[in-house]
């Protein structure tokens, strides 16, 4: 039997349903769901994905089924339409869509109008009238010849606007059928000189050109590119969507437009999109005319923001809700129908034809964080959805957009009194960016590796600017709404935008925009606020943002669901608050080392470094023992009730000391040395990198008053706090270790002092002693050291450049050529290795628990921070992760899901085990019965 690569949709029912995703992209999978749930789609068919993958197998060839396939799905559609593809009297044209499982705004999209010729257009003007005939085939030819047969843009708006010029007028509209004739003349002789072949005339080489063109453009830079950025497999190939055209530009009973179930970018329940009257399809988005509003109350809205009176906008910018009632009826039924079968926010797309309604597709929309949180938590109460799949909705990092800073309001305040305001665009990707001016994603690139912050300024964005609305802090432009390519990729990226910005006349060519009088130069500074439109001159200082409301709900069902504990990374009472108000359970890991180089410490870190003996040491380390006692009361004092881990002094001793010369000779000076003995220390301290050697545990076994003294830092400012009615819970841990007996002699330092110190203040404070597990002998051999540690926490950033043989730092010069050649699918430094450094924690795990159940395991790595990393943790068992203080919101989110995740796993191995024995039992009884026979 021939493999299926063609299915058909439409309303006498279709081959697909939405769980086909994988092989008919997203938008085939709901175009077919959408004409099985009786929802008017015009009729279409979908060349699956398998197809694409087939292609470029086969050397950019079909498979000899396909064309017979095709064949059979264009006649199905001539039948259900009653138009004839390539007839003179009826001709059906087509439109052409790529369609991947996920959306990729990097590969070709749509042709339009696919079919017409000379002869065809004769049908097309008997139905609809010349001018929209000729139209109808300059935008064809105009469409085909970019994005088919790649001739630049410019070249057919060169000779339409040379045209309106001739003919003295202004808006395309003006143009009549016979300036359109000649129109199409022009563009065919522009296109016969571009020397890439004549136009095609025969519909079917016009639909296999598009064809080809479409799972061409799945391996064009853009899209790799696209597919690079979001981890993309290339093997998942595209979808292309043939489908009968209808038509919103056949007169004022005619629209187009596209529309969210839901504020993509507040979250908030109302309906919301943009249409235009007389248009078709990419007028909406390309940011040529105005977009209309939707509903009455939106159309109000904008002309207020606008200035626009209540006459004009009534008589120039109506509402869908206003100009077509009855359709608008239509539409919002359609909406709550989509919206309560996918249970989640639709980003629609539609054409009305002569008062008809046809929906072109429906998808989840994209979606802001903030919005993202406030639908998920808006449909449980709803009753849509359950907190589980709420909780699943929200990617962790996301959560980071919420926390990215807004402007101070009474800065932002000044900035309007001082009259920096210069325009107000539309709100379309929240944030607040400052940075200097930039006019294209080629700049912005450039800016950003020199390490300049800017912002993007475009008229309108394409594909082709990615990258450089990647590398900016935001994005302005001048045209499109909120639906525009600016708006949707920006909040995609988590990035602020404010698009649709009419008063900006930008030139490209002086690389400046002029508003209001006022020229703004590249590199001069602005201010763009995404969440209102305002644009400022200058920058403005920006804050965090609040963390409450749906956010605050929604991390609450978080740490219902979750397992794992969050802690924090922290080393100073500032960064333990902020940690503590994102939700953080207490500090995993302290790292001394960082207080040593506050203030004039550094000098008493130095004196102990050089000293020549024991007693020298102790001298000096009496001038911080005091620093230290401080910084544990005030870390202490934030976690109260918390636990905090403190780990003793880490790193080797060189990085203590000065490297340049001219620090080495101020330190010198300083000490009464002279710069050779400095230099020798430094050279004799120094470890290059991976820093394998004298650090860690062994720097307090060679020294153990270092030892001494942050015992006793950290157990007298426990006994004070204690003292004071404030709940600590020290937990004492050690670096490096990679022996038991190295564990041994720290902590037996560690106890004696702290009897010590309770005898004299005459207080007991519970503690614990603990070790990093950052070494892979310490993994291998961690049943020996559970004997004596009462805690493990895995280092996972040490314990993955021993594992791999790399640092960090090493390991930027060749990840991207190793990610390239597929020796590694991702950093390992940002998402743990599980085959290496994962096994490590696993065994150790093992280990550690058999030989002391109640262990207290956690990571402390940077990977506790990285949602991944975070359900491998989950997976392994661990009781805790620690990460930086604004990746615990995350953190906390990702827990939640792995733990979800996990559970629906268990549920799903319970069902095949469940199958299993069925099937078990049935074979059995089957045997028997043939044994009889
Ligand atoms: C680790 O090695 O994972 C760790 C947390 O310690 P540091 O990064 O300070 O070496
Ligand atoms: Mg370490």
């Amino acid at each position: 039997m021939s493999k299926k690569y063609v299915y058909f949709f439409g309303p006498e029912g279709s081959d697909g349903n939405a769980s086909m995703k994988n092989t008919l992209g997203g938008k085939g999978a709901n175009l077919a769901e959408m004409s099985n749930l009786g929802i008017p789609v015009p009729a279409g068919f979908t060349l699956s994905t398998d197809l694409c993958t087939a292609y470029y197998k086969n050397n950019k060839t079909y498979p000899a089924e396909v064309q017979g396939q095709l064949m059979e799905n264009l006649a199905k559609m001539e039948e259900v339409m009653g138009k004839k593809f390539g007839s003179s009297e009826s001709p059906l044209l087509l439109s052409v869509r790529s369609g991947a499982r996920v959306s990729m705004p990097g590969m070709m999209d749509t042709v339009l109008n696919l079919g017409l010729n000379e002869e065809t257009l004769k049908g097309l003007e008997a139905n609809g009238g010349k001018r929209f005939a000729w139209d109808s085939y300059r935008r064809f030819i105009q469409m085909y010849g970019n994005v088919v047969m790649g001739i630049d843009g410019h070249v057919f708006e060169h000779e339409i606007d040379t045209l309106k010029k001739e003919k003295n007028v202004k808006g395309d509209l003006e143009l009549t059928a016979e300036d359109l004739e000649e129109l199409v003349k022009r563009y065919k002789e522009a296109i016969k000189k571009q020397n890439k072949g004549e136009f095609p005339t025969d519909p079917m080489a016009q639909l296999w050109g598009a064809i080809n063109a479409v799972f061409g453009s799945w391996m064009n830079d853009r899209a790799i590119k696209y597919r690079d950025m979001y981890h993309i497999p290339a093997d998942w190939g595209t979808a292309v969507n043939v489908q009968s055209m209808v038509f919103g530009n056949m007169g004022n009973d005619c629209a187009t437009g596209v529309a969210f179930t839901r504020n993509p970018s507040t979250g908030e329940k109302v309906f919301y999109g943009e249409y235009l009257v007389n248009a078709q399809g990419e007028d909406v988005v390309a940011g040529i005319r105005t977009p209309q509003q939707i509903t009455l109350s939106g159309s109000r809205k904008w002309a207020e923001e606008n200035n626009v009176s209540e006459e004009e906008r009534k008589a120039n910018f109506g509402s869908l809700e206003e100009v077509m009632p009855e359709v608008y009826e239509t539409l919002v039924e359609i909406y709550h129908k989509l919206e309560e079968h996918y249970k989640d926010m639709q980003d629609l797309e539609f054409t009305i034809q002569n008062n008809k309604l046809y929906m072109l597709q429906t998808r989840n929309g994209k979606r802001t964080a903030k919005a993202a949180v406030r639908i998920a938590v808006d449909m449980v109460k709803e009753g849509l959805i359950d907190k589980d799949t709420a909780l699943l909705r929200v990617a962790p990092e996301m959560i980071d957009q919420l926390l990215h800073p807004q402007f101070i309001k009474d800065e932002k305040k000044k900035a309007v009194t001082e009259g920096k305001m210069i325009a107000r665009g539309l709100p379309a990707s929240p944030g607040a960016a400052s940075g200097t001016v930039v006019f294209s994603a080629e700049d912005a690139e450039k800016a950003k590796e020199a390490g300049r912050k800017v912002v993007l300024v475009r008229i309108e964005t394409s594909p082709e600017d990615i990258g450089g609305m990647d590398a900016s802090e935001g994005i302005l432009t001048a045209r499109g709404g909120m639906t525009s390519h600016a708006a949707v990729v920006a909040r995609g990226m988590g990035k602020c935008c404010v698009s649709g910005c009419g008063v900006l006349n930008i030139s490209y060519a002086e690389k400046t925009f002029e508003v209001d009088g006022k020229v703004i130069k590249e590199g001069d500074t602005i201010s763009i606020d995404g969440g209102t439109g305002e644009v400022f001159i200058g920058s403005i200082p920006s804050e965090a943002a609040k963390f409450e409301g749906d956010f605050g709900e929604l991390m609450t069902w978080a740490d219902e669901r979750r397992v794992l504990k969050v802690r924090t990374n922290a080393d100073t009472p500032r960064d333990s608050q902020v940690a503590r108000d994102f939700g953080a359970e207490g500090i995993g890991l302290c790292r001394t080392e960082h207080m040593f180089f506050e203030g004039d410490r550094i000098k008493a870190v130095r004196e102990m470094i050089l000293a020549d003996d024991e007693a020298g040491r102790r001298k000096a380390l009496e001038k911080l023992i005091k620093h230290q006692r401080d910084d544990f009361t005030g870390i202490f004092r934030v976690m109260e009730g918390l636990p905090v881990t403190v780990r003793l002094l880490d790193p080797p001793l060189h990085e203590f000391l000065p490297n340049e010369e001219e620090s080495q000779k101020e330190m010198a000076e300083e000490m009464g040395l002279t710069v050779e003995q400095v230099k020798e220390k430094v050279e004799e301290l120094h470890e290059v990198n991976p820093m394998l050697g004298h650090r860690g545990c062994r720097l307090g076994i060679t020294y153990p008053e270092i030892t001494e003294m942050q015992a006793r830092a950290i157990f007298e400012a426990a006994c004070d706090l204690t003292k004071d009615g404030v709940k600590v819970f020290p937990e004492v841990m050690v670096p490096l270790v990679g022996k038991k007996e190295e564990f041994v002699m720290q902590k037996e330092i560690i106890n004696r002092i702290a009897e010590k110190v309770f005898e004299e203040k005459e207080i007991t404070v519970d503690y614990m002693v603990g070790t990093m597990i950052e070494v892979p002998r310490g993994a291998l051999t961690a049943d020996e050291i559970a004997e004596e540690a009462e805690f493990f926490s895995f280092g996972t950033n040490d314990l993955t450049q021993m594992c791999l043989g790399y640092s960090r730092d090493d390991a930027g010069k060749f990840i991207k050529v190793y990610r390239e050649k597929g020796i590694l699918a991702n950093d390992p430094f940002a998402s743990i290795d599980q085959d290496g450094v994962g096994q490590l924690v696993e065994i150790a795990t093992k280990k550690g628990r058999k030989v002391r159940s109640n262990i207290k395991l956690g990571v402390c790595g940077e990977h506790g921070g990285d949602p991944a990393s975070i359900e491998f943790f989950h997976k392994t068992g661990l009781n805790y992760v620690s990460c930086s203080p604004y990746r615990v919101p995350i953190a906390r989110l990702a827990a939640a899901q792995s733990a979800i995740n996990n559970d629906l796993i268990r549920d799903v191995k319970v069902k095949i085990e469940d199958a299993y024995n069925v099937i078990e039992t049935g074979l059995k009884s089957l045997v028997k019965l043939i044994k009889k026979d």
